[in-house]
C-alpha cells in the first residue's frame, strides 16, 4: 500500500467529529499500523470508503484505492 501520487507510505485519517484532530499510520509493512499512543477506542475502522490523506503531499482518496 501507498500513495498512488509520490509512493509515501505514510497517512493520516480525521477524526469524524473534529476535522483538526488527526491520527497517523504507515503501511511499510503491507498492514496499516497507527502511531502508537492513538486511543483505540477513538478510532473508526478504517473502511474501503474512509477518506485519508497522504502525510507527505497533497493527495487524498478512498482507502480502497492504495490497498492493492
Ligand atoms: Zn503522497
Amino acid at each position: 500500500m501507498q500513495c498512488p501520487f509520490c509512493g509515501y507510505q505514510r497517512f493520516y485519517i480525521k477524526d469524524s467529529s473534529d476535522e483538526f484532530e488527526t491520527y497517523g499510520f504507515d503501511c511499510k509493512s503491507g498492514d496499516v499500523c497507527f502511531d502508537p499512543g492513538i486511543d483505540d477506542a477513538s478510532l473508526t475502522d478504517l473502511k474501503d470508503d474512509t477518506h485519508i490523506y497522504c502525510d507527505q503531499c497533497a493527495w487524498n482518496g478512498k482507502f480502497k484505492e492504495i490497498k492493492k
